[in-house]
Protein backbone atom coordinates (compact mmCIF):
# COMPACT_ATOMS: atom_id res chain seq x y z
CA UNK A 1 0.00 0.00 0.00
CA UNK A 2 1.36 3.57 -1.28
CA UNK A 3 -0.23 7.01 -0.74
CA UNK A 4 0.14 7.28 -3.97
CA UNK A 5 -2.18 4.69 -4.80
CA UNK A 6 -5.98 5.43 -6.25
CA UNK A 7 -8.71 4.35 -4.51
CA UNK A 8 -9.75 2.25 -7.08
CA UNK A 9 -6.19 0.26 -6.87
CA UNK A 10 -6.73 0.06 -3.19
CA UNK A 11 -9.56 -1.59 -3.46
CA UNK A 12 -8.59 -4.09 -5.91
CA UNK A 13 -7.99 -8.02 -5.25
CA UNK A 14 -6.25 -9.58 -7.97
CA UNK A 15 -6.11 -12.60 -9.76
CA UNK A 16 -3.75 -14.64 -9.12
CA UNK A 17 -2.82 -17.01 -11.89
CA UNK A 18 -1.38 -20.48 -11.25
CA UNK A 19 2.48 -21.14 -10.53
CA UNK A 20 4.94 -21.00 -13.34
CA UNK A 21 7.88 -22.60 -12.01
CA UNK A 22 11.62 -22.17 -13.44
CA UNK A 23 12.52 -25.62 -13.36
CA UNK A 24 14.03 -27.68 -16.44
CA UNK A 25 11.29 -30.16 -16.28
CA UNK A 26 8.36 -29.92 -14.16
CA UNK A 27 5.29 -31.76 -14.67
CA UNK A 28 3.33 -29.03 -14.65
CA UNK A 29 -0.55 -29.67 -14.91
CA UNK A 30 -1.71 -26.49 -12.92
CA UNK A 31 -2.38 -24.10 -15.41
CA UNK A 32 -4.19 -26.07 -18.25
CA UNK A 33 -2.03 -25.59 -21.43
CA UNK A 34 -1.85 -27.85 -24.21
CA UNK A 35 0.55 -30.90 -23.59
CA UNK A 36 1.53 -30.84 -27.12
CA UNK A 37 2.75 -27.85 -29.46
CA UNK A 38 1.13 -26.03 -31.61
CA UNK A 39 0.71 -27.33 -35.69
CA UNK A 40 3.65 -26.72 -37.38
CA UNK A 41 1.99 -24.62 -39.23
CA UNK A 42 1.75 -21.80 -36.82
CA UNK A 43 5.84 -21.98 -36.60
CA UNK A 44 6.40 -21.46 -39.81
CA UNK A 45 3.76 -18.85 -39.91
CA UNK A 46 6.00 -16.76 -37.14
CA UNK A 47 9.37 -17.83 -39.50
CA UNK A 48 7.71 -16.05 -42.25
CA UNK A 49 5.76 -12.94 -40.49
CA UNK A 50 9.51 -12.20 -39.17
CA UNK A 51 11.78 -12.66 -42.11
CA UNK A 52 15.69 -12.73 -42.23
CA UNK A 53 15.85 -9.60 -40.75
CA UNK A 54 12.53 -8.55 -38.71
CA UNK A 55 12.03 -6.20 -40.89
CA UNK A 56 7.83 -6.40 -40.47
CA UNK A 57 8.52 -5.46 -36.58
CA UNK A 58 9.38 -1.91 -37.66
CA UNK A 59 5.80 -1.46 -38.53
CA UNK A 60 2.76 -1.56 -36.57
CA UNK A 61 0.36 -4.58 -36.92
CA UNK A 62 -2.78 -4.20 -37.82
CA UNK A 63 -5.28 -2.45 -35.60
CA UNK A 64 -8.28 -4.43 -36.55
CA UNK A 65 -6.27 -8.19 -36.97
CA UNK A 66 -8.30 -8.14 -40.35
CA UNK A 67 -6.89 -11.62 -42.11
CA UNK A 68 -7.11 -13.22 -38.75
CA UNK A 69 -10.81 -12.20 -38.32
CA UNK A 70 -11.70 -12.98 -41.69
CA UNK A 71 -9.84 -16.85 -40.96
CA UNK A 72 -11.34 -17.50 -37.86
CA UNK A 73 -15.07 -15.93 -39.18
CA UNK A 74 -15.02 -18.17 -42.21
CA UNK A 75 -14.13 -21.12 -39.22
CA UNK A 76 -17.14 -20.94 -37.68
CA UNK A 77 -19.45 -19.60 -40.37
CA UNK A 78 -19.92 -16.24 -39.41
CA UNK A 79 -19.06 -12.34 -41.12
CA UNK A 80 -15.93 -10.92 -39.63
CA UNK A 81 -18.44 -8.23 -38.31
CA UNK A 82 -19.09 -10.74 -35.94
CA UNK A 83 -15.58 -11.13 -34.63
CA UNK A 84 -13.52 -9.66 -32.44
CA UNK A 85 -10.21 -10.60 -31.30
CA UNK A 86 -8.30 -9.52 -28.27
CA UNK A 87 -4.98 -10.01 -26.18
CA UNK A 88 -5.89 -13.25 -24.93
CA UNK A 89 -10.00 -14.37 -23.96
CA UNK A 90 -9.22 -12.30 -20.23
CA UNK A 91 -8.67 -9.25 -22.66
CA UNK A 92 -11.89 -10.19 -24.66
CA UNK A 93 -13.39 -11.23 -21.12
CA UNK A 94 -12.46 -7.77 -19.50
CA UNK A 95 -13.93 -5.65 -22.31
CA UNK A 96 -17.45 -7.51 -21.97
CA UNK A 97 -17.34 -6.42 -18.78
CA UNK A 98 -16.79 -3.13 -19.28
CA UNK A 99 -18.59 -3.13 -22.52
CA UNK A 100 -21.56 -5.24 -21.92
CA UNK A 101 -22.27 -6.65 -18.18
CA UNK A 102 -21.91 -3.14 -15.78
CA UNK A 103 -25.74 -2.43 -15.67
CA UNK A 104 -28.55 -1.22 -12.72
CA UNK A 105 -29.33 -4.71 -12.07
CA UNK A 106 -26.48 -7.43 -10.89
CA UNK A 107 -24.78 -9.66 -13.40
CA UNK A 108 -25.13 -13.01 -12.44
CA UNK A 109 -22.27 -15.90 -12.63
CA UNK A 110 -21.48 -19.13 -10.78
CA UNK A 111 -20.50 -19.05 -6.98
CA UNK A 112 -17.54 -21.66 -8.40
CA UNK A 113 -16.33 -20.62 -11.79
CA UNK A 114 -13.07 -18.71 -13.12
CA UNK A 115 -11.79 -16.43 -10.42
CA UNK A 116 -11.08 -13.85 -12.67
CA UNK A 117 -14.64 -13.25 -12.84
CA UNK A 118 -15.12 -11.22 -9.34
CA UNK A 119 -11.98 -9.43 -9.84
CA UNK A 120 -12.97 -7.50 -13.41
CA UNK A 121 -15.91 -7.18 -11.38
CA UNK A 122 -14.11 -5.00 -9.03
CA UNK A 123 -11.92 -3.19 -11.49
CA UNK A 124 -14.97 -2.03 -13.62
CA UNK A 125 -17.15 -1.52 -10.62
CA UNK A 126 -19.36 -4.15 -12.08
CA UNK A 127 -22.28 -5.16 -9.28
CA UNK A 128 -22.92 -8.99 -9.17
CA UNK A 129 -24.38 -12.31 -8.00
CA UNK A 130 -22.84 -15.28 -7.14
CA UNK A 131 -25.55 -18.05 -7.50
CA UNK A 132 -24.49 -21.22 -6.21
CA UNK A 133 -24.05 -24.29 -8.23
CA UNK A 134 -26.32 -27.59 -7.59
CA UNK A 135 -24.22 -29.91 -5.38
CA UNK A 136 -22.88 -31.85 -8.19
CA UNK A 137 -21.93 -28.93 -9.28
CA UNK A 138 -23.50 -28.49 -12.46
CA UNK A 139 -25.56 -24.99 -13.41
CA UNK A 140 -29.02 -24.58 -12.32
CA UNK A 141 -31.30 -23.37 -15.40
CA UNK A 142 -33.73 -22.10 -13.62
CA UNK A 143 -31.30 -19.51 -11.47
CA UNK A 144 -30.21 -17.52 -14.82
CA UNK A 145 -33.88 -17.24 -16.35
CA UNK A 146 -34.57 -13.48 -16.88
CA UNK A 147 -34.02 -10.14 -15.18
CA UNK A 148 -30.13 -9.88 -14.48
CA UNK A 149 -27.99 -7.01 -15.71
CA UNK A 150 -25.89 -10.12 -17.56
CA UNK A 151 -25.62 -13.70 -17.36
CA UNK A 152 -21.58 -15.00 -17.80
CA UNK A 153 -20.43 -18.43 -17.00
CA UNK A 154 -18.21 -20.97 -18.71
CA UNK A 155 -19.15 -23.65 -20.83
CA UNK A 156 -17.33 -26.42 -19.56
CA UNK A 157 -17.05 -24.50 -16.45
CA UNK A 158 -14.20 -23.81 -14.81
CA UNK A 159 -13.11 -25.43 -12.56
CA UNK A 160 -15.18 -28.06 -12.04
CA UNK A 161 -14.88 -29.27 -15.63
CA UNK A 162 -19.12 -29.76 -16.32
CA UNK A 163 -20.61 -28.80 -19.52
CA UNK A 164 -24.32 -27.88 -20.06
CA UNK A 165 -25.97 -28.87 -23.33
CA UNK A 166 -26.74 -26.28 -25.35
CA UNK A 167 -30.53 -26.25 -25.01
CA UNK A 168 -29.96 -25.23 -21.66
CA UNK A 169 -27.43 -22.51 -22.57
CA UNK A 170 -30.39 -21.86 -25.21
CA UNK A 171 -32.96 -21.36 -22.51
CA UNK A 172 -30.84 -18.90 -20.91
CA UNK A 173 -30.13 -16.69 -23.74
CA UNK A 174 -33.84 -16.60 -24.29
CA UNK A 175 -35.25 -15.82 -20.86
CA UNK A 176 -32.78 -12.63 -20.90
CA UNK A 177 -33.97 -10.79 -24.23
CA UNK A 178 -32.64 -7.67 -22.65
CA UNK A 179 -29.25 -8.50 -21.12
CA UNK A 180 -25.86 -9.70 -22.48
CA UNK A 181 -25.33 -13.42 -21.80
CA UNK A 182 -21.71 -14.47 -22.31
CA UNK A 183 -20.53 -17.80 -22.20
CA UNK A 184 -16.94 -17.88 -22.21
CA UNK A 185 -15.70 -21.26 -23.84
CA UNK A 186 -12.20 -21.47 -23.41
CA UNK A 187 -12.50 -25.59 -22.97
CA UNK A 188 -15.22 -26.07 -25.51
CA UNK A 189 -13.02 -28.06 -28.10
CA UNK A 190 -12.52 -30.87 -25.29
CA UNK A 191 -16.29 -31.48 -24.96
CA UNK A 192 -19.03 -29.43 -25.18
CA UNK A 193 -21.41 -28.01 -27.79
CA UNK A 194 -20.38 -24.67 -28.88
CA UNK A 195 -23.05 -22.02 -28.46
CA UNK A 196 -21.74 -20.11 -31.78
CA UNK A 197 -25.14 -22.09 -33.31
CA UNK A 198 -27.06 -19.35 -31.94
CA UNK A 199 -25.60 -16.67 -32.32
CA UNK A 200 -27.36 -15.36 -35.54
CA UNK A 201 -30.88 -16.27 -33.60
CA UNK A 202 -29.68 -13.87 -30.66
CA UNK A 203 -28.62 -10.77 -30.46
CA UNK A 204 -27.78 -10.85 -26.89
CA UNK A 205 -25.31 -14.08 -27.08
CA UNK A 206 -21.28 -13.03 -26.99
CA UNK A 207 -19.34 -16.45 -27.08
CA UNK A 208 -15.59 -15.69 -25.71
CA UNK A 209 -12.97 -18.44 -27.34
CA UNK A 210 -8.98 -18.51 -26.65
CA UNK A 211 -6.28 -20.24 -27.97
CA UNK A 212 -4.67 -21.23 -24.94
CA UNK A 213 -5.73 -24.24 -24.43
CA UNK A 214 -7.04 -26.80 -27.31
CA UNK A 215 -4.94 -24.91 -30.27
CA UNK A 216 -1.79 -24.80 -28.10
CA UNK A 217 -1.03 -20.96 -27.85
CA UNK A 218 -1.36 -19.92 -24.31
CA UNK A 219 2.30 -18.25 -25.65
CA UNK A 220 0.97 -16.18 -27.68
CA UNK A 221 -2.43 -14.56 -26.39
CA UNK A 222 -5.22 -14.36 -28.54
CA UNK A 223 -8.48 -15.06 -27.80
CA UNK A 224 -11.88 -13.86 -29.80
CA UNK A 225 -15.63 -12.60 -29.32
CA UNK A 226 -18.72 -13.79 -31.41
CA UNK A 227 -21.71 -12.47 -31.48
CA UNK A 228 -24.06 -9.86 -33.54
CA UNK A 229 -22.14 -7.03 -35.16
CA UNK A 230 -23.51 -4.47 -32.29
CA UNK A 231 -22.00 -6.12 -29.76
CA UNK A 232 -18.62 -6.67 -31.40
CA UNK A 233 -18.89 -3.00 -31.88
CA UNK A 234 -19.27 -2.07 -28.43
CA UNK A 235 -15.64 -4.38 -27.60
CA UNK A 236 -13.84 -2.18 -30.33
CA UNK A 237 -15.22 1.05 -28.48
CA UNK A 238 -13.81 -0.29 -25.59
CA UNK A 239 -10.46 -1.35 -27.24
CA UNK A 240 -9.64 1.52 -29.01
CA UNK A 241 -10.37 3.73 -25.63
CA UNK A 242 -7.38 1.23 -23.97
CA UNK A 243 -4.63 0.05 -26.72
CA UNK A 244 -5.90 -0.46 -30.61
CA UNK A 245 -2.53 -3.07 -31.27
CA UNK A 246 -3.84 -5.58 -29.06
CA UNK A 247 -2.37 -8.14 -31.10
CA UNK A 248 1.02 -8.11 -32.34
CA UNK A 249 2.24 -9.36 -35.48
CA UNK A 250 3.38 -12.60 -34.38
CA UNK A 251 0.30 -13.20 -32.82
CA UNK A 252 -1.76 -12.57 -35.35
CA UNK A 253 0.15 -14.39 -38.11
CA UNK A 254 0.41 -17.80 -35.32
CA UNK A 255 -3.33 -17.82 -34.43
CA UNK A 256 -4.36 -17.77 -38.48
CA UNK A 257 -2.31 -20.62 -38.74
CA UNK A 258 -3.71 -22.50 -35.85
CA UNK A 259 -7.58 -21.98 -37.95
CA UNK A 260 -5.87 -23.31 -41.14
CA UNK A 261 -4.00 -26.71 -39.82
CA UNK A 262 -7.49 -28.46 -38.46
CA UNK A 263 -6.52 -31.32 -38.76
CA UNK A 264 -3.80 -31.18 -36.28
CA UNK A 265 -5.82 -29.16 -34.17
CA UNK A 266 -8.48 -31.89 -34.28
CA UNK A 267 -5.41 -35.07 -33.57
CA UNK A 268 -4.67 -32.67 -30.84
CA UNK A 269 -7.84 -32.48 -29.15
CA UNK A 270 -8.93 -36.05 -29.68
CA UNK A 271 -5.25 -36.98 -27.98
CA UNK A 272 -6.29 -35.09 -24.63
CA UNK A 273 -9.66 -36.45 -24.50
CA UNK A 274 -8.18 -40.09 -24.76
CA UNK A 275 -5.90 -38.80 -21.90
CA UNK A 276 -8.47 -37.50 -19.89
CA UNK A 277 -10.88 -40.56 -19.93
CA UNK A 278 -7.39 -42.92 -18.64
CA UNK A 279 -6.11 -39.73 -15.91
CA UNK A 280 -9.53 -40.13 -14.69
CA UNK A 281 -9.98 -43.78 -14.45
CA UNK A 282 -6.76 -43.94 -12.77
CA UNK A 283 -7.41 -41.36 -10.18
CA UNK A 284 -10.92 -43.41 -9.47
CA UNK A 285 -8.86 -46.54 -8.64
CA UNK A 286 -7.24 -44.66 -5.95
CA UNK A 287 -10.22 -43.78 -4.63
CA UNK A 288 -10.49 -40.15 -5.72
CA UNK A 289 -14.33 -38.68 -6.65
CA UNK A 290 -13.96 -37.23 -9.76
CA UNK A 291 -16.44 -34.64 -11.38
CA UNK A 292 -17.62 -35.73 -14.76
CA UNK A 293 -15.17 -33.40 -17.34
CA UNK A 294 -15.85 -31.77 -20.80
CA UNK A 295 -12.62 -30.01 -20.37
CA UNK A 296 -8.65 -30.54 -20.61
CA UNK A 297 -8.53 -30.68 -17.08
CA UNK A 298 -10.36 -33.14 -14.03
CA UNK A 299 -11.65 -31.97 -10.71
CA UNK A 300 -11.28 -34.50 -8.06
CA UNK A 301 -11.16 -34.98 -4.51
CA UNK A 302 -9.97 -37.93 -2.22
CA UNK A 303 -12.22 -38.00 0.78
CA UNK A 304 -9.42 -39.39 3.23
CA UNK A 305 -6.74 -37.03 2.74
CA UNK A 306 -6.72 -33.13 2.31
CA UNK A 307 -6.71 -31.56 -0.98
CA UNK A 308 -4.08 -28.75 0.22
CA UNK A 309 -1.33 -30.98 1.65
CA UNK A 310 -1.20 -33.44 -1.48
CA UNK A 311 -0.63 -30.49 -3.44
CA UNK A 312 1.94 -29.63 -1.58
CA UNK A 313 3.27 -32.77 -1.46
CA UNK A 314 3.40 -33.17 -4.87
CA UNK A 315 4.93 -29.93 -5.82
CA UNK A 316 7.90 -31.19 -3.75
CA UNK A 317 8.44 -33.53 -6.17
CA UNK A 318 8.40 -30.77 -8.96
CA UNK A 319 4.66 -32.22 -9.61
CA UNK A 320 2.18 -29.05 -10.10
CA UNK A 321 -1.75 -29.37 -9.83
CA UNK A 322 -3.75 -26.41 -8.89
CA UNK A 323 -5.43 -25.89 -5.62
CA UNK A 324 -8.26 -23.63 -4.39
CA UNK A 325 -8.52 -22.08 -1.01
CA UNK A 326 -12.14 -21.11 -1.60
CA UNK A 327 -15.76 -22.04 0.25
CA UNK A 328 -16.74 -25.24 -0.94
CA UNK A 329 -14.12 -26.51 -3.05
CA UNK A 330 -11.09 -26.55 -0.72
CA UNK A 331 -10.99 -30.53 -0.46
CA UNK A 332 -10.72 -30.66 -4.50
CA UNK A 333 -7.68 -30.14 -6.78
CA UNK A 334 -8.22 -28.93 -10.10
CA UNK A 335 -5.49 -31.42 -12.51
CA UNK A 336 -4.84 -30.46 -16.09
CA UNK A 337 -4.84 -33.42 -18.20
CA UNK A 338 -0.90 -34.16 -19.83
CA UNK A 339 0.66 -36.13 -22.01
CA UNK A 340 -0.06 -39.95 -21.06
CA UNK A 341 3.45 -39.88 -19.76
CA UNK A 342 2.96 -36.87 -17.49
CA UNK A 343 -0.44 -38.15 -16.23
CA UNK A 344 1.54 -41.64 -14.82
CA UNK A 345 4.29 -39.73 -13.16
CA UNK A 346 1.97 -37.59 -11.49
CA UNK A 347 -0.97 -40.59 -10.58
CA UNK A 348 2.59 -42.94 -9.52
CA UNK A 349 3.63 -40.45 -7.40
CA UNK A 350 0.00 -39.97 -5.63
CA UNK A 351 -0.28 -43.72 -5.27
CA UNK A 352 2.90 -43.36 -2.91
CA UNK A 353 2.01 -40.42 -0.98
CA UNK A 354 -1.66 -41.34 -0.44
CA UNK A 355 0.31 -45.03 0.85
N1 LIG B 1 -11.72 -18.43 -19.30
C1 LIG B 1 -11.49 -19.49 -18.53
C2 LIG B 1 -12.64 -20.24 -17.98
C3 LIG B 1 -10.16 -19.87 -18.25
O1 LIG B 1 -9.91 -20.91 -17.44
C4 LIG B 1 -9.09 -19.14 -18.80
C5 LIG B 1 -7.66 -19.56 -18.56
N2 LIG B 1 -7.14 -19.15 -17.35
C6 LIG B 1 -9.39 -18.03 -19.59
C7 LIG B 1 -10.71 -17.71 -19.83
C8 LIG B 1 -8.33 -17.13 -20.14
O2 LIG B 1 -7.55 -17.69 -21.12
P1 LIG B 1 -6.62 -16.80 -22.05
O3 LIG B 1 -6.53 -15.41 -21.47
O4 LIG B 1 -5.31 -17.51 -22.05
O5 LIG B 1 -7.28 -16.80 -23.39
Amino acid sequence: MSRYWSDVVQQLVPYVPGEQPALAHPVKLNTNENPYPPSPCVVAAIARELGATGEALRRYPDPLARRLRETVAAHHGLTPAQVFAGNGSDEVLAHAFHALLKHDRPLRFPDITYSFYPTYARLYGVQYEAVPLADDFSIRVDDYLGDAGGVLFPNPNAPTGRALPLADVERIVAANPSSAVVIDEAYVDFGAESAIALIDRYPNLLVVHTTSKARALAGMRVGFAFGHPDLIEALDRVKDSFNSYPLDRLAQAAAQAAYEDDAYFDGMRRKVIASRERLTGALQALGFDVVPSAANFVFARHPAHDAAAIAARLKEKEIFVRHFKLPRIDQHLRITVGTDAECDTFVAALRDLLG
